[in-house]
């Protein structure tokens, strides 16, 4: 299978090419020339089959044998080895839990099976490769989670001191052995010129094999499809006649994920777009106007994207044709004062703890189902521990960290440096070659 760039103008590439480079040349993005659809007899036997299961037959035809079938069990059996469980919130509202991974966040999924399609070709290859990624804190900690151990693979995180969280600090920075933290002392603008420049630098990309983890590798975006199939199969036989599924969305990965599991032949009968106030795709849902811009600070900080990376393939994947999008999917947009009240009010009326992006997502559900019928499952995408002063202010009360998770006892290390680009060049060379 190749990959073709959503710009038209770089040549296809195989799934090897297309992970390893991250972006095509022409700064489209990576799309699969095709989407199967998935044979009837696998739909009727979805509720019988494991998460791994499903992600094997969800994924196996984007590989389409460039990793061995053996070998690609073994690495999504490895890459979904926790559980993503629907929770029912009330009657007709359900969560998808994709935080029960070691960040406590959806993006594990992709990272661990970027690490290790990744990691597969480089042992092949024989051939050391270093992944340099700039992060605001979730991404760096899924991602250093996701790669630590790998066999011929350095990581390089670049973090903005002191604009990250004490959790996400000490994820990205206690692991030690391939994953080496640089502390910078700017903004996460200057973590991502850093990396951007060290691509564009000729010295560094003819000595150094570098990649990106970025959230716009394919090796992200399609095993976030395979959730929407396991979760489809948790419901009843009624309930799959009709099912709505509700997205807090920042660079809209999610999003075009289960835009691809609906082409596969999943029957998803309306996705909804819900953001906080950084609104550019709901506003063109509405308007059919695209005007990105500058993001905003929100309590669902995950979504503060104001020019959504992952438009591209949405546009991509209805031929440019906004009718058609709207046919399948609305736009929601909601203000920090909303999604307050929304997890407090959830947790009064039902028990269930909302993170503050998926109370975003449950709005958007609540709004959609007052007036159309369905059941409704809205992606809880990170653990309201991980938002927990937001949260226990609405709740009252404490939100535990989960058990698996272990904390303390770990030295943080990392390497403090400012954002000058020589400063940096001189680093990787001296460390990696
Ligand atoms: C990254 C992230 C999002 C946004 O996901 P996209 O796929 O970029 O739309 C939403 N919620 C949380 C908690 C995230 O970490």
């Amino acid at each position: 299978m190749n990959y073709y760039s959503t710009k038209g103008t770089s040549a296809p590439v195989s799934f090897q090419q297309a992970i390893f480079k991250g972006l095509p040349g022409d700064n489209g993005l990576f799309m699969p020339e095709e989407i199967p659809v998935l044979p009837s007899s696998f739909f009727d036997n979805l509720s019988k089959l494991s998460l791994a299961e499903i992600g094997f037959e969800v994924i196996r035809p984007f590989v389409d044998g460039e990793i061995p079938d053996e070998k690609l069990k073994e690495i999504i059996t490895d890459t979904l080895s926790f559980d993503i469980p629907v929770k029912k919130i009330n009657e007709h509202i359900y969560a998808l839990e994709l935080f029960h991974g070691p960040t406590l966040a959806f993006k594990d999924v992709g990272a661990r099976f970027l690490a290790r399609a990744l990691g597969y070709f480089t042992a092949r290859n024989n051939k050391k490769l270093t992944v340099l990624v700039a992060t605001s804190g979730d991404t760096g900690s899924a991602v250093a989670n996701g790669f630590h151990n790998v066999p011929g693979i350095e990581v390089i995180i670049l973090y903005p001191t002191g604009k990250v969280s004490k959790f996400q600090e000490q994820q990205m920075t206690t692991l030690g052995g391939n994953i080496t933290a640089l502390e910078v002392d700017g903004t996460f603008d200057d973590c991502q010129k850093l990396v951007k420049d060290a691509f564009l630098d000729d010295e560094l990309s003819n000595s150094l094999n570098l990649t990106s983890a970025n959230s716009i590798n394919v090796a992200r975006l399609l095993p976030q499809s395979v959730y929407y199939f396991y979760a489809w199969a948790q419901l009843s036989d009624e309930e799959k006649q009709n099912v709505i599924f509700s997205i807090p969305s920042g660079n809209y990965g999610n999003l075009s994920a289960g835009l691809i599991a609906r082409r596969m032949g999943l029957p998803i009968k309306h996705f909804l777009a819900c953001s906080n106030a950084n609104d550019t795709v709901p506003m063109y849902l509405w308007n059919g106007k695209y005007d990105p811009k500058p993001s905003v600070s929100t309590i669902s900080n995950a979504m503060d994207v104001g020019n959504p990376s992952n438009f591209a393939r949405m546009l991509d994947l209805f031929k440019g044709s906004h009718l058609k999008m709207t046919e399948y999917i609305s736009g929601y947009s909601f203000s920090d004062d909303n999604t307050r009240n929304t997890i407090s009010k959830v947790y009064g009326l039902t028990g269930y703890v909302l993170d503050p992006h998926g109370a975003v997502g449950y709005m958007g559900l609540s709004d959609y189902l007052s007036s159309n019928s369905g059941t409704g499952i809205v992606l809880e995408t990170a653990h309201p521990v991980k938002f927990n002063e937001t949260v226990e202010e609405q709740i009252g009360s404490e939100v535990e960290m989960p058990t698996h998770i272990r904390l303390s006892g770990l030295e943080k290390k990392s390497i403090p440096c400012n954002s000058s680009f020589d400063d940096f060049k001189e680093f990787l060379i001296s460390k990696l070659s």
